[in-house]
């Protein structure tokens, strides 16, 4: 990332070119909801496809799953997130603001830290009226499932997509008759009621996730632990993040959740701070051990060359679709000066680009529709491409770079002649002409 971007220009970049809007903004919003617009949607496919591509289509022993939104609120009890899933809050006595009460504590000056006895009194930081004693507010969003609202109809949007790969862990080894070590991957959307959502699409109420879960014999864990830290940072580089603000940090013990043995996080240096892109943590055997207990099934593995029956431990890399997003386009944001004006551009790697290819004609004149509009038809089957013949060339360059696209295809008046066309680069700017004969391969070299 250049330290060009902020997220306040990326708001705007996101909004003022289709990426990214407030969900249901006529309203006046939603706090935690957001809509991915045209560039959006092709932007979050891309990175949702090359993960897939690298954990499930690459590899010998990763499987999909796409599991329900909705699940017996049972499963909620065995995960534990009935009972522990939930952040204190406070609430200002004054302005009627909520808080969490641990983000506050955070952010009290070091030296207003003291001894239990003396801990300041926080005061709220909007208005500085008193606050609340802090309760526990559970993350998961409540709803009824069938016409009757009681007790007994209540379910849970899922708060992580990891408990349907869990719950389906029988059915999967049965269907695909798969030995250990093997993986379940799942991308799908969850929910938590976040009680302050914030930093633009970084934490949400409702966001996507990318999860595996794999399942390994215990006294394996740990090496199979080094191995998913390590290909899942180098996925990060290969798509193109700095290097120098993607770093792995280990947890320390006071920060594991109450399920892991370990856990390992891939930080993107945001400009808030280094933040979690993903958590990448030994669950060990604790939640098909729950499922088991909770559902009377046998959730084991049976190995044949030992002749017993285990409990697989589980590693468990799981980030959020949103989040990435925001990196990816934070890290490839940068500014540079052309001919005395500034060029915004998203240097986005070409896998990851919303719009592959712009076909421009250089300007509407008549005789050079036609040829650029049949250009435009021979890439559409290939790529994601764009037409755009409104304004100057110049302009028109400068609109696809600030959206990533890696090369522009220029038809002008001499393609009316020799039949070719000027391809030009998004990083570089430089141009080639290329027969119209040879386009796709030309282009196929440059984006397979
Ligand atoms: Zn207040």
């Amino acid at each position: 990332m250049s330290t060009k971007a902020t997220v306040e220009k990326l708001v705007s970049l996101c909004k003022r070119r289709g990426i990214v809007f407030q969900s249901s903004e006529i309203y006046g919003g939603i706090g935690g909801f957001w809509d991915y617009g045209p560039l959006g949607v092709e932007l979050k496919n891309n990175i949702k496809r090359a993960w897939w591509k690298a954990v499930v289509q690459e590899r010998d022993d990763m499987v999909g799953l796409d599991a329900a939104i909705v699940m017996n609120p049972t499963v909620w009890k065995a995960s534990g997130h009935l009972d522990t899933f939930a952040d204190p809050m406070v609430d200002c006595k004054d302005c009627k603001r909520r808080f969490r009460a641990d983000e506050l504590a955070r952010h009290v000056p070091a030296s207003a830290h003291g001894h239990a006895a003396e801990a300041p009194i926080l005061r709220c930081p909007e208005c500085g009226g008193e606050l609340t004693e802090p309760r526990m507010f559970n993350l998961m969003f409540r709803t009824y499932v069938g016409p009757v609202e009681d007790d007994a109809s209540v379910a849970y949007l899922r708060p992580e997509t990891a408990q349907g790969m869990f719950v389906n862990f029988g059915n999967v080894l049965q269907t695909t008759r798969k030995k250990l070590p093997f993986g379940i991957a799942q991308i799908g959307k969850a929910f938590r009621n976040e009680i302050t959502p914030g930093n633009f699409i970084f934490r949400d109420r409702e966001f996507e996730q990318m999860e595996i879960e794999y399942f390994v014999k215990p006294g394996t864990d740990e090496e199979w632990h080094q191995h998913w830290v390590e290909e899942r940072h180098r996925w990060y580089l290969n798509l193109g993040l700095s290097p120098e603000r993607l770093r792995v940090r280990r947890l320390d013990r006071e920060e594991l959740a109450h399920y892991a043995k370990d856990t390992y996080e891939v930080e993107y240096l945001f400009p808030m701070g280094w933040s979690e892109l993903e958590g990448i943590a030994n669950r060990t055997d604790f939640d098909l051990g729950r499922h088991a207990e909770f559902s009377g099934r046998v959730l084991e593995y049976f190995d044949e060359e030992t002749g017993e029956h285990v409990v697989p431990y589980v590693i468990e890399p799981s980030s959020g679709v949103d989040r990435l997003l925001m990196a990816f386009l934070m890290d490839a944001y940068d500014e540079e000066e052309v001919r005395g004006e500034t060029r915004a551009i998203l240097r986005l790697h070409k896998d990851l680009a919303p719009t592959k290819v712009a076909v421009l004609p250089l300007s509407r004149n008549e005789q050079l529709v036609p040829p650029a509009r049949e250009v435009w038809a021979l890439l559409r089957p290939h790529w994601m491409t764009q037409y755009d013949d409104a304004q100057a060339i110049g302009r028109r360059y400068r609109r696809q770079d600030e959206v990533g696209t890696p090369y522009c295809v220029t038809i002008d008046f001499d393609t009316l002649t020799d039949q070719a066309v000027t391809i030009r680069e998004r990083d570089s700017m430089e141009q080639v002409r290329v027969p119209i004969a040879n386009l796709v391969a030309a282009l196929r070299e440059k984006l397979d």
